[in-house]
């Protein structure tokens, strides 16, 4: 009878090919791939942009290989504890499965006692157990399915002449053969099922399948750097989040670089002018209310008298509008109210950064537009834009670089004078951080690797020019 728990080790080995098969086949679409492009990219591009298309590779290496790699491993247990349950489940199934009645010989009628017992496929059913019988007395066999019924592979008919065919089975090494031979034109056909699922014939030797066990087969040392990598992509990518917000906010951060921050009298010498202007007198402001946030009661006196009380409204109301529209003040949504000429209202003033934020975001909405300050002229105070800058430049350098240093490489100046002076240019060095690599040792001279890949040195900073 065929067993199907095996030892620990079969199972190991199968789940391992699984991992290699998975492995190999990411591997080879990434080499692939980047081999294609290699062959298309001009040279100078990838000499020039070397760091950036290796990252390339190591981000496509570990989603085709080093996770899967690690999925597998973290999985290997659990698989193997269910595949050895289940064939032991089957084995006991098998073990303890038996035919009630109608075992007698066909020919005789004598008892028969069961040679084997196995798993089968049979038409119309899952998988079904199917028994071999053999007959005490004249040695005749006979095959019945679990439920009873007599396997339909004894029953058929001669496929020549349609005349009434006598079967024998055999069994060797897990292989029943069925001949079938046909009591009129003597024409014999053989059926064979294979019972074994081991594949007997030499498969062709695989040169790399230790090597590669080795490799994809992860350990905890290689599921700590898979996760050390993974948490690395991970704040690179929110790394690049932000400077894509920026990029779509950066002219909300130019408004509010450019947003006049005024103080009570300063915003009174603003408002002043323009009110007699427009033809309001005896212009006062109340005093300002400190809550969460800083408000100011205004008021004035219509000195026209023909315009009427919509008119003397809105007109007050732009033209503070207009005057407000580059400061940190505005006019409060209840507007501006009227009665008898008498006009007043409420100013709000916009303090910390989000709130400017929020201002400047509304009023771009409403159609301001900031002016786009030239980039020249950004000096290196703690404007919103250089703060977020320099923060970005160091966490881009903890994320990309590994080993900086500054040092010095020995140059030459060449003087107003035209004298050259010997001096010493600094340079900065480092390699790309490591856990930005692909960290599954590559085979050696593994020809399906681009060639880029393959020389890459992981150096920058300390070639010919410097940083
Ligand atoms: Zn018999
Ligand atoms: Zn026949």
């Amino acid at each position: 009878m065929y067993t199907y728990l095996k030892d620990h080790k079969y199972y190991e080995d199968r789940y391992d090919e699984g991992t290699i098969d998975r492995c190999r086949s990411g591997e080879s679409m990434v080499n692939g791939t980047f081999k294609e492009l290699e062959k298309k990219l001009p040279k100078k591009e990838l000499s020039e942009k070397l760091p950036g298309w290796y990252l390339q590779y190591s981000q496509m290496y570990f989603f085709l290989v080093e996770k899967p790699a690690a999925s597998r491993a973290e999985q290997r247990d659990a698989t193997i504890t269910k595949w050895m349950e289940e064939d032991q489940a089957k084995d006991e199934k098998l073990a303890s499965a038996h035919i009630k009645g109608e075992t007698y010989c066909r020919s005789c009628g004598k008892d028969m006692r069961v040679i084997s017992k196995d798993y089968m496929q049979r038409d119309g059913h899952k998988e079904d157990i199917l028994f071999m019988f053999e007959c005490e007395g004249c040695n005749k066999r006979l095959a019945l399915w679990l439920d009873g019924t007599e396997w339909e592979g004894a029953k058929h008919q001669c496929e020549k002449c349609g005349g009434n065919t006598v079967s024998k089975h055999t069994k060797k090494l897990g292989v029943i053969t069925s001949t079938e031979t046909c009591e009129k034109c003597k024409h014999t056909k053989t059926t064979k099922l294979d019972l074994s699922d081991s594949k007997k014939e030499s498969e062709p030797v695989d040169p790399y399948i230790e090597l590669d066990r080795k490799r994809f087969v992860f350990d905890s040392d290689a599921l700590f750097k898979y996760s050390q990598k993974l948490k690395h992509f991970e704040r690179m990518a929110k790394l690049h989040a932000t400077a894509e917000d920026k990029v779509q906010h950066a002219d909300v951060y130019d408004g509010i670089k450019q947003v006049k921050r005024l103080k009570i009298a300063q915003l009174k010498e603003l408002l002043e002018p323009i009110f007699i202007n427009e033809g309001y007198s005896d212009f006062k402001l109340g005093d300002p209310q400190f809550g969460r946030e800083v408000s100011l009661d205004f008021s004035c006196l219509d000195t026209k008298d023909d315009r009427e009380e919509y008119q003397s409204k809105k007109t007050l109301h732009k033209a503070i509008e207009r005057a407000l529209v580059d400061t940190n003040w505005r006019l409060m949504s209840a507007g501006v109210s009227y009665r008898l000429g008498f006009l007043s209202g409420s100013l709000r003033a916009y303090e910390s950064e989000d709130d400017l934020k929020k201002l400047v975001e509304q009023r771009m909405k409403n159609g301001y537009a900031p002016v786009t300050e030239k980039k020249e002229n950004a000096t290196p105070d703690a404007s919103l834009k250089n703060e977020f800058y320099n923060r970005d430049m160091r966490e881009s350098a903890l994320i990309y670089f590994d080993k900086l240093t500054l040092g010095s490489i020995p140059g030459e100046k060449t003087l107003k004078s035209g004298k050259i002076k010997q001096t010493s240019i600094p340079v900065l060095s480092g390699v790309m951080n490591p856990l930005l690599r692909v960290f599954i040792p590559m085979r050696d001279n593994d020809e399906s690797v681009p060639k880029f890949v393959r020389n890459y040195d992981f150096k920058f900073g300390d070639r010919t020019t410097g940083l």
